[in-house]
């Protein structure tokens, strides 16, 4: 099968959050199964860019409205990632530093998504199958059903799969425009609540859409930032495929990230190293246990109440633990996180910003990992962790609940509570110094959570088997043909 992805983000070409781990490795994945998937992204300016060498594959000319655009298609030589990698250059509008946060990111990606479509318009045959992900590429089942211009390809099979659906790309009408030309008795396919809603437009027209949790396609009939309804009408098409890590990039054996490797028989002495190197560097207590926190510092996070469980954790439980932060996002969080500094006694800190290599010394040096998540589509934090022989605390929804067991349970490995509330994650944190007392307890955790097996095998296959699915019937041989005469 050929199967293009395209999306937003792919690691380690450009990367926000998870979008950009799953895009890095399940196209590689679903090649070493002998299928072709590629990726196509837009060309942001970065320094994957920058460091590696490309051929220009395509160059096309299309428009969004009135606005006119050239843009080119370049391939990297040497096909390092595992997958053909295609990036769509548009000058002026996606060559740029950040992924995300600009004023013009509807125009952006609307114009990402048209050139996409445009090019594979020309090409001399019909991949198997279009894998959309998220909603900046949500329009591009509409645009290849609806619109005049690409009809030809209205058969290509289109999966959308949601890797978060808080964030719709919502537009107002008075955007349509921006679309090519399309049948505007079909608009009801783009519109939700009276806007144009390109994630809803995508659940409605994919023919397939996947979200990367159980968990999480439940919940979405319950609260799905005002998709509640779609996911119920549309129940019948959604499926829950759990996320695998990427075992190569993830490995505490070989991180590239790491200056000391460990495996499950050195994990000990391992995790000491790593979690010596960041009490050196951030001020703490090497002695007491070492929560910390990775990602994005926004409401879906826990992130709001994360100052006043730490504090409360302080004064209910005294000064018994580390706590290390590392995120970035809403201003608010991020001063008062900050401020927490200010009283520190070698027991807290907080690096706001993007890091990914000290993201991996923490998963590696941490003995907690804290996610108290009141939206967790899949979250690959905690089976990062996991790997890293770091005992996840996770609030009970989403792919958190899909992926760990609370320890006083039957085969449990993790701390497990119900609630994004201050009372439920300070109960957490008091479980866990309990836990850090108990040294054989810890061991005996971190080697059953290290042999866990979260790699993506089973949900390539789930992917693989989708996409079958979705091909048209192979059309029966004549019998004279298939068993030719050997007289
Ligand atoms: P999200 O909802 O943000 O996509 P996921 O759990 O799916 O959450 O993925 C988060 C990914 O982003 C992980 O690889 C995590 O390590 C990484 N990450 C998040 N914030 C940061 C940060 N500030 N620095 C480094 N890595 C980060």
């Amino acid at each position: 099968m050929e199967i293009i992805h395209v999306s937003a983000e792919c690691y380690p070409v450009a990367k926000a959050g998870g979008l950009g781990d799953i895009v890095g490795a399940l196209p590689k994945y679903q090649n070493e199964l002998g299928h072709v998937a590629k990726v196509v992204m837009p060309m942001y300016k970065t320094k994957f860019l920058l460091d590696n060498v490309w051929d220009v594959v395509h160059k096309g000319r299309t428009n969004i409205g009135d606005y006119w655009f050239d843009y080119t298609i370049i391939k990297e030589q040497t096909n390092k990632l595992g997958f053909d990698l295609y990036l769509v250059d548009i000058n002026g509008l996606l060559d740029r530093e950040k992924v995300y946060g600009y004023d013009d990111d509807t125009e952006r990606f609307t114009a990402f998504q048209v050139a996409v479509v445009d090019w594979i318009a020309v090409w001399a045959h019909h991949p198997d199958v279009i894998h959309v992900h998220d909603h900046h590429t949500g329009l591009i089942p509409f645009i290849i059903k609806h619109c005049y211009k690409y009809q030809h390809l209205h058969k290509i099979p289109t999966v959308l799969t949601i890797h978060n659906a808080q964030y719709q790309g919502t537009m107002g009408w008075d955007r349509s425009f921006l679309l090519p030309p399309w049948d505007s008795w079909k608009w009801g396919m783009l519109d939700w609540k009276n806007n144009i809603n390109p994630l809803a437009s995508g659940i409605k027209c994919a023919w397939k859409v996947t979200t990367v949790s159980m968990s999480y396609l439940d919940e979405l009939r319950q609260s799905a930032n005002g998709l509640e309804a779609l996911f119920e009408y549309e129940r019948g098409k959604c499926m829950g495929i759990l996320n695998g890590i990427d075992t190569e990039v993830w490995d505490p054996q070989k991180d590239t990230y790491l200056q000391e490797h460990f495996s499950v028989e050195t994990v000990t002495e391992g995790k000491a190293n790593s979690k010596r190197r960041l009490c050196e560097t951030f001020d703490l207590d090497f002695n007491k246990p070492l929560i910390v926190f990775i990602g994005r510092l926004v409401g879906e996070k826990g992130a709001d109440i994360l100052p006043a469980a730490i504090s409360d954790s302080y004064y209910y439980i005294g000064r018994k633990m580390n706590f290390l932060i590392l995120g970035s996002g809403f201003p608010d969080v991020e001063t008062q996180l900050a401020s927490l500094q200010k009283l520190a006694q070698k027991d807290y800190s907080v690096y706001i910003g993007y890091n990914e290599s000290l993201s991996h010394l923490m998963y590696a040096g941490a003995d907690f990992l804290l996610m108290p998540s009141r939206v967790e589509p899949c979250g690959l934090n905690q089976m990062y962790a996991m790997r890293y022989g770091t005992i996840p605390m996770v609030r009970r929804t989403g792919g958190l609940k899909d992926t760990v067991i609370d320890y006083g349970e039957k085969n449990g490995y993790g701390i497990v509570y119900n609630w994004a509330s201050v009372g439920d994650i300070t109960h957490g944190i008091w479980r866990a110094v309990d836990l850090f007392e108990d040294k054989e307890k810890i061991m005996e955790i971190r080697e059953k959570m290290m042999r866990l097996d979260f790699s993506w095998q089973h949900s390539v296959q789930q992917y693989l088997n989708l996409y079958e699915g979705l091909l048209p019937e192979k059309e029966a041989v004549p019998e004279a043909e298939s068993k030719p005469d050997k007289k």
